[in-house]
């Protein structure tokens, strides 16, 4: 009797309702037609090494990690990709043999998503500037020095946050305060927003971007509203823009290929599928 195994994977949380990743590994799997299966799993912060135990133990190819394990995941590994190891947090674990792999793809994808949104724009091109210290802001500091950005400003409400980041990641990484933001504009190719201001129900993010380069891209990692009010001014400049929307989706990317095998393509209607879910 043939018996297919079903690949299983899951996103690890606490809360986990509000998640979009089964909604988008859903999609994939139906699509590629793969027998596969993705779950939300609740996992309270004191179960975490319990909860990743079982479903090593019952056969799961692995899971993404979301608020609030990303750092705790990233120490319960076996082994860690170079990524995660500089984010300092994993938000993909495969498992095999037993072991566990971390990843952390939240960077890439914010690339893919620029380079699929804007197929001209180069991080090498010129200066990167980044709103915001936080837990994204160091997964995108740290791609788009990867991806070849020659200078990083970080401005951050917490300039320590910002000084911390810089000294990390170094020389090429340089921190100017919230005020300094308008002067330092001329020079920027890529101007980004990893803040939650402009989000639905968080403050607005009050911001002059003007004297930016007609050629400069402006992207606001706050999807929702789509078009932030960073984006709608941005676009009103002439300025190209990209949503945050399609980060959520490229980050998956990865996690996905590696526990079902297919690489999943980002598309209009998974896009829509997300917005209307
Ligand atoms: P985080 O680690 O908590 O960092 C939050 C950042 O926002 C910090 O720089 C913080 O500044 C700043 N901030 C928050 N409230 C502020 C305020 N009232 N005034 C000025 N600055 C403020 O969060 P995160 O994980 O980096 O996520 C940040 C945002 O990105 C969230 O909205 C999240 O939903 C979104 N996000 C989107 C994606 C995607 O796939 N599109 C992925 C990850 C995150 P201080 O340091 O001064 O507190």
């Amino acid at each position: 009797m043939k018996t297919d195994k079903i690949i299983k994977a899951a996103v690890i949380g606490w809360p986990i309702n509000h998640s979009k990743s089964p909604l988008i590994h859903g999609y994939w799997l139906a699509k590629a037609g793969i027998l596969g299966s993705y779950e939300a799993i609740g996992i309270a912060p004191e179960s975490f090494n319990a909860g990743i135990s079982n479903l090593v133990l019952q056969g799961y190819a692995g899971c993404n990690v979301t608020i609030p394990h990303k750092e705790t995941a990233l120490n319960k590994a076996d082994s860690v990709s170079d990524r995660a190891q500089a984010i300092g947090a994993a938000n993909t674990l495969v498992f095999k043999d037993g072991k566990i792999f971390a990843d952390n793809t939240d960077g890439i994808g914010f690339i893919n998503n620029l380079k699929q949104g804007a197929p001209d724009w180069r991080a090498s091109a010129g200066t990167a500037l980044v709103l915001g210290a936080g837990g994204a802001a160091r997964a995108i500091v740290y791609a788009l020095l990867q991806d070849g950005a020659p200078k990083v400003l970080i401005a951050n409400r917490t300039l320590e946050k910002a000084k911390i980041l810089s000294d990390f990641f170094g020389d090429k990484v340089g921190v100017v305060s919230i005020n300094e933001v308008p002067d330092a504009l001329g020079e920027v190719h890529t101007f980004v927003n990893t803040t939650a201001l402009g989000m639905t129900g968080q403050p607005e993010l009050i911001i002059d971007i003007s004297s930016l380069p007609k050629t400069a891209l402006v992207t606001d990692i706050v999807y929702n509203p789509l078009t932030t009010d960073l984006l709608k001014q941005a676009q009103g400049l002439g300025l190209i823009t990209v949503d945050g929307l399609g980060m959520l989706l490229h980050q998956a990317v990865p996690g996905f290929e590696a526990w079902f095998g297919v690489r999943p393509v980002v598309d209009v209607e998974l896009r829509q599928k997300v917005l209307a879910g």
